[in-house]
């Protein structure tokens, strides 16, 4: 039995299928790291492992708001801190109706890893909750967000816990909750990330994860002696931030990104994605991809329900690089090989976890250049410790500060990720390294501040 086989057998998977991506995401860690366990006993001494996979705490409380129609709604809310040993807790806000626990640990899990990576003095946290922002008036949204803070405002703080936004939560659900911490607290202090600019957001920080996962990818192809974007057919994923910003960066260095999804269809518009026409559809209109179409009849709309069962029809639309950005697990085996035998050259994770692990397996061994979620998309949350940096020392940095910054640490991401590949014996292999030199920081931190 490996050593990875010994670990994994450690961790009791009960029948819990809330827990499932949970696993899928801390198997994938522990193939990854077992070289570092080997060739260093003190990771095993100090049970650094078995520490690290159970959150420091779950808050898990109701949430109770009315409607526009005076009806009395109920969901569930949830803050998972996981791991401070670098820093506060820090990672997003999910509101989407698939929110559960389960899925709050895998991505508080990957977020401590990611956070380590930036080498930036940030832990990892994750919270939500399953209210469905979609369909619901201003007024609603806000009623919600009041009430959900009225208890979340217990368990954070600038120095405890920074939440930021994720799927469902943008600039606006950020405003409402922030408005009412303040009222709650009477403190106006940094205690979220991804605020608006008038009061003490950053500039870009809504670009941040997109034009990240670019500059990344820019980066993996040099080191990898593969030609660059520019002029470059690119499939992206998604239509929302992190799609929206990938799309843009894409355009700004020349490429030409030919499609975006939402969870009913996808666009393939061959001559390049209007942008300012999707950003309309998306950010002021809030419709389906459909409407596209009207404007651009020379597009085609792919519903899901018109593509054959198991594949994804943006994954078959041959590219130069890929850019899976709306969920996880959107892109599986079939997409992979649809991907490899159409010529792809490198998939860039701009979504957490977008990748099956059977996808991501074939990746690696058709040598595809491929950045996972934790190094690729890292750029968001490297711009949120900068918004935190911005509110302590009261300032403010102009875009093109904010932009060179994240461009270098995207760099410097990509180039730790790389070198420690090599150094493990796995050179090219961007989740060996993205897994072992973020797991590294973390674990030497937690043994130097003992049990
Ligand atoms: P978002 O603004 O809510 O957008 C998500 C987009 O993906 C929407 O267009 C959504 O369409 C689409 N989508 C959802 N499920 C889909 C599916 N099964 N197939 C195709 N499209 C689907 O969220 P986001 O902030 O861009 O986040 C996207 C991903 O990036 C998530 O995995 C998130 O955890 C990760 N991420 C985000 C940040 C950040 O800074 N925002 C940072 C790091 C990682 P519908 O509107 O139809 O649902």
């Amino acid at each position: 039995m490996s050593i990875a086989e010994m670990e994994i057998k450690k961790f009791e998977r009960g029948d819990c299928e809330q827990d499932k991506v949970f696993y899928q995401a801390m198997e994938e860690v522990i193939y990854s790291i077992a070289p570092l366990l080997e060739s260093d006993e003190k990771y095993k001494q100090h049970a650094v492992l078995e520490r690290l996979v159970v959150p420091d705490r779950i808050f898990k409380f109701k949430v109770v708001w009315m409607d526009d129609n005076q009806n009395i709604n109920v969901n569930t809310g949830y803050r998972v801190q996981f791991n401070n040993s670098l820093g506060p807790y820090k990672g997003g806000l999910r509101f989407h109706p698939t929110v559960n626990e389960g899925i709050l640990k895998f991505l508080g899990f990957e977020q401590i890893l990611k956070n380590s990576l930036t080498g930036l003095p940030i832990g990892g946290g994750k919270g939500g909750s399953d209210f469905d922002p979609k369909g619901k008036s201003d007024f609603e949204v806000m009623k919600f967000c009041s009430a959900f803070m009225t208890e979340l405002h217990k368990y954070i703080g600038p120095r405890i816990d920074i939440p930021a936004g994720d799927i469902g939560v943008g600039a606006r659900e950020i405003g409402y909750l922030f408005g009412e911490y303040k009222k709650i607290t009477s403190s106006y202090e940094g205690v979220l990330t991804g605020k608006p600019f008038m009061f003490g957001g950053s500039l870009m920080r809504p670009e941040a994860t997109g034009y990240g996962t670019v500059y990344f990818t820019e980066k993996m192809l040099e080191l990898e002696g593969q030609e660059s974007l520019e002029g470059k057919i690119c499939t992206v994923s998604g239509a929302g931030n992190v799609a929206l910003h990938a799309i843009e960066k894409l355009q700004h260095l020349g490429a030409i990104p030919v499609s975006c999804t939402d969870s009913r269809g996808t666009i393939h518009d061959p001559r390049g994605v209007d942008l300012e026409l999707l950003k309309d559809l998306k950010l002021n209109k809030r419709v389906s991809l459909e409407s596209y179409v009207e404007s651009h009849p020379e597009a085609n709309y792919i519903s899901v329900d018109d593509y054959p069962e198991g594949a994804h029809a943006v994954w078959d639309i041959p590219c130069y690089a890929a850019f899976p950005c709306a969920t996880q697990n959107e892109l599986n085996d079939l997409d992979a090989q649809n991907l490899i035998v159409n010529g792809c050259v490198s998939v860039s994770e701009g979504a957490n976890m977008p990748s099956t692990p059977k996808a991501v397996n074939d990746f690696l061994s058709h040598k595809i250049c491929f950045a996972p979620a934790k190094a690729a998309n890292s750029g968001g949350v490297a711009v949120s410790e900068f918004e935190m940096s911005q509110n302590a020392s009261m300032s403010k940095w102009s875009f093109e500060k904010v932009d060179e910054k994240l461009k270098v640490i995207m760099q410097q991401v990509c180039t730790r990720v790389a070198l420690t590949a090599k150094d493990y014996g796995v050179d090219g292999n961007y989740v060996d390294g993205a897994n072992i030199a973020g797991f590294k920081r973390v674990a030497d931190a937690m043994i130097a501040e003992g049990i």
